[in-house]
């Protein structure tokens, strides 16, 4: 450390309490990187990196950018998830004694960042904080673009506090996370959190937790209210990882966090529950093989008109309520919507002209925004009288009463519109910002500069008049300010109080005492203008930040009004319809069809299908039918109309009578946790192991081949076992899709199970895909005929008829009269478990058994 130079100190003393940053380090128009920081952000950002004498024997690896495009390489590497630290001088360099003071004051998060470049406009972008112990957990997150906070906790045994986190997470997707050091050691949960979401993590010792301090913070921030309101004294889980956000919050933001005014406390079971792998497997926001938008179910249901009401109906998704009223309510509305086809088409066209209010409010508040920024608030306030009058005349009860409530805002629309030019320049230092009329003193200002260029102009016609130089012109450029220029040619008739300015190839400029008292006013006046309009607008947004409340709780209701009516056109254009809700357990829907698939299938090609389940006597489906029948497809719609329910959204079915299930769960094909070592059995059986562990009665299950990753018979005997096991112990609506036509014989064993397939018509050695779901087995598997619509080679379609041939007469042998009645090929779980018991037996070692034990072994064995 004593080698460095005294530069270099200060960068060290600076770098050492920002260690998780990239610390960009302003020297003269430059920031600066160095050492490991240097070699990260060079790879990252391209830019080359050079090496600086630093006082060492050897020199620092180092790279910069230039300070006026800082901003974009911060984003890039924030993109990136990096943390970067703006260190700035903080005195200027001309005056500073030695070194010049440097401090940080800005850091940069993937959890905090506010540049628009950065941030998808119909998501939200969380930094959540975690706070873990042996009894419970708790777990806070914001939202720094749009100013909304949540919070909840869950008090309970470890399995499930795990996967109350995981699950959550993967709700909120958040970039960031605070977690304790605590949470930290569980290593294989963190390693989950890392590979499906890859979240920067900042981590905290927990014996810095400071109880009573916290509630200070806490009561500081928040308005006793909602302290009040949402019990927050009592929920301890809560409140540590509340206040850590805080903390966090604050030490990055420099305390602009003003705008942070939504707070919501939720139970965890308030909503519908669905882990990350249903998230995945539903396609819900993007596709399992793309990772695209286009193909997920998002896609089709958001026709949105506004970023606000993209982000509020990605949230309702997340977040399926299990509130019957309150799907109902927003029912209600869509229903009105797809009834009143000119008021919806009205709305609708109003919301178009709506910008991100919520992302305006933040900037305003933080003193980030520009006369822009005012201009689209104001034109998306613009709209507020005339959506108020839509809702007041139309004959709901709940619009009107939306309508009451409806802050129009319209004190705040004239502001803008009486101060804020049409046109303004993104920059708010070139002046062209305030409408002439808004104030006085900025009037007599612009109007010294127009009547100075009025000036200028009888300067240059007297000057020509006098000289007797018609081509004589006053002229001006940023360097040399106001110039009268002469050609070449005229030289001789200038008059020789002109003093010389600039010499050019064809011309020189000239200026004299006049013309520099008039640049004098000019400029004087122009200055004065700018900087009076930059005061003006200051103050403007000033006053608009003391209206932020009004302003976010409006662009709620906006948000709210813009998903509902997006539902009602979803409807109107796909042909949805209203479902109905049972608290009989009963899911029955007919006429049901994939919002997704049948998009991609045109002209009406898709097949509807019915489906009728209940925790009772219809409780398990097992479905049966070849590759591409459309099993996979049938089973996901059943939960994506179920989802749709219960986010209050019209559903693709003819009817649909829904009883409100608390998960969603399924276990569908191989999963992408394979990069974490773990082969598809493992993934397989662990999720499986996860459904069981948190079902209920009132869950909704999708399973598809499950044990398809093992051998036959040790994947025939855990499907069996565990449709015993949900059918006898949890009793949820299953659907199971198999290959494994053993698993129909459990219709006749376990009450509830009923066996399904899908139709598939026989034309010689081809199969037709008919689609349609009906009672009873498949009788075959079909799986050559399907390979053979794939495309696969003509040779190896015969050999592999062959092949089938010689195993199903070996199997005819052995599997005698119940296999040869049905034509199956593979080997029935009863006959596996004769051979389980043989080998039992076979393996007892008579002459070491005692009669007792005798008696034991045929105990078990009776029993099993
Ligand atoms: P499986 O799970 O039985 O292998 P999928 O559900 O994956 O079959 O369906 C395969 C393809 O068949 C789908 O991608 C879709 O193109 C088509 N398909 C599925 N169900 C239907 C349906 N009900 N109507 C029309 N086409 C369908």
């Amino acid at each position: 450390m004593n080698e460095l130079t005294p530069m270099m100190k200060q960068y060290m003393s600076i770098k050492k309490q920002y260690k998780d940053s990239i610390l960009f380090f302003r020297l003269g128009d430059f920031y600066e990187m160095f050492f490991d920081d240097a070699i990260i952000a060079s790879k990252e950002l391209e830019i080359t990196l050079t090496r600086r004498d630093c006082g060492l024997d050897e020199k620092a690896p180092m790279c910069g950018v230039p300070h006026h495009v800082a901003d974009q390489y911060i984003s890039r590497l924030v993109d990136k998830g990096y943390k970067v630290a703006v260190c700035e001088q903080v005195e200027d360099p001309a005056t500073a004694k030695g070194i010049v003071k440097r401090e940080i004051i800005k850091i940069v998060t993937p959890g905090t960042i506010l540049d628009p470049m950065s941030l998808d406009e119909k998501s939200n972008n969380f930094l959540a904080s975690i706070y873990y112990d042996d009894y419970g957990v708790g777990l806070s997150y914001v939202d720094n673009s749009t100013g909304e906070m949540y919070t909840t906790q869950f008090i309970g045994d470890e399995r499930y506090r795990m996967s109350f986190i995981i699950d959550e997470l993967g709700k909120i997707m958040p970039s960031e996370l605070i977690i304790n050091s605590n949470f930290s050691k569980e290593k294989k949960e963190l390693n989950l959190i890392k590979n499906k979401l890859n979240p920067f993590i900042n981590v905290y010792e927990d014996n810095t937790i400071d109880l009573n301090k916290y509630k200070e913070l806490i009561y500081d921030f928040f308005d006793e209210k909602i302290i009040v309101k949402s019990n927050l004294n009592e929920k301890i889980y809560c409140l540590l990882s509340l206040a850590r956000l805080l903390i966090y919050l604050k030490d990055t933001q420099f305390n602009m966090i003003e705008h942070i005014n939504y707070f919501q406390y939720y139970e965890p079971d308030q909503f519908m529950v669905m882990d990350i792998n249903t998230r995945n497997n539903l396609e819900i926001n993007e596709t399992i093989r793309g990772k695209t938008k286009k193909g997920a179910l998002i896609d089709i249901i958001d026709k949105t008109e506004t970023a606000i009401g993209g982000r509020l109906l990605k949230k309702w998704l997340e977040q399926p309520l299990i509130d019957q009223n309150k799907i109902e309510e927003r029912l209600d509305i869509v229903e009105y919507f797809t009834k009143n086809l000119i008021l919806l088409d009205e709305i609708r066209n109003l919301l178009k002209r709506v910008y991100d209010i919520e992302r305006l409010s933040t900037k305003i508040t933080n003193g980030i925004c520009n006369a822009r920024d005012l201009l689209s608030l104001k034109l998306s306030i613009e709209i507020m009288p005339e959506l108020k009058k839509l809702l007041i005349n139309s004959s709901s009860d709940i619009l009107k009463k939306i309508s009451l409530s409806l802050d129009d805002l319209q004190d705040i629309y004239l502001i803008i519109e009486n101060s804020i030019e049409d046109d303004p320049p993104i920059s708010l230092k070139e002046g062209n910002i305030i409408k002439p009329g808004f104030n006085k003193d900025l009037d007599e200002l612009k109007n010294i500069s127009t009547n100075s260029k009025q000036l200028l102009a009888e300067f240059e016609t007297k000057q020509r008049n006098m000289t007797g130089i018609k081509n004589l012109k006053i002229g001006y450029n940023r360097v040399v300010g106001y110039y009268i220029e002469v050609t070449k040619t005229n030289l001789n008739l200038v008059p020789n109080y002109y003093i010389r300015k600039q010499t050019l190839s064809n011309s020189e400029r000239y200026f004299t005492q006049e013309l520099k008292e008039i640049e004098e006013k000019i400029t004087n006046a122009e200055e004065k203008a700018i900087q009076l309009e930059y005061e003006l607008f200051q103050s403007i947004r000033e006053n608009i930040k003391s209206q932020i409340k009004r302003i976010q709780e409006c662009g709620r209701t906006l948000s709210y009004l813009d998903v509902l009516s997006s539902f009602a056109q979803v409807a109107i254009d796909n042909n949805y319809t209203r479902p109905r809700f049972n608290n009989d357990g009963i899911i029955e829907i007919s006429g049901g069809r994939h919002p997704v698939v049948e998009n991609v299938i045109k002209d009406n090609m898709f097949i509807p299908n019915d489906v009728f389940l209940n925790g009772k006597d219809n409780m398990i489906h097992i479905i049966t039918g070849p590759n591409m029948a459309g099993k996979s497809t049938f089973m996901r719609q059943i939960a994506i109309i179920t989802l749709l329910s219960q986010i209050g959204s019209f559903v693709p079915a003819r009817s649909a009578n829904i009883s409100i299930v608390d998960r969603i769960f399924t276990r569908i094909g191989a999963s992408d946790n394979l990069s974490q070592g773990e082969s598809t059995f493992m993934v397989e059986m662990n999720e499986v192991s996860n459904i069981i562990k948190n079902a209920t009665s009132k869950s909704l299950i999708i399973l598809d081949e499950v044990g398809r990753g093992t051998s036959t018979y040790d994947g025939i005997s855990i499907a069996w076992a565990v449709v015993e096991f949900i059918a006898s112990n949890i009793k949820a609506k299953t659907l199971f899709a198999t290959h494994y036509h053993e698993l129909t014989e459990l219709e006749d064993k376990i009450k509830g199970v009923k066996n399904y397939h899908v139709t598939v018509r026989e034309n010689g050695d081809d199969i037709v895909f008919l689609r349609k779901i009906i009672q009873g087995k498949a009788n075959k598997s079909f799986g050559i005929q399907v390979a053979k619509l794939s495309g696969l080679d003509q040779n190896i379609i015969e050999r592999a008829y062959e092949i089938l041939e010689v195993i199903e007469n070996r199997q005819l042998t052995k599997q005698e009269s119940e296999s040869l009645n049905n034509n199956e090929s593979q080997i029935s779980l009863l006959d596996y478990k004769k051979n389980y018991f043989i080998e039992r037996i076979s393996k007892i070692n008579i002459e070491s058994l005692t009669p007792i034990n005798a008696m034991n072994t045929l105990n078990d064995l009776v029993k099993e």
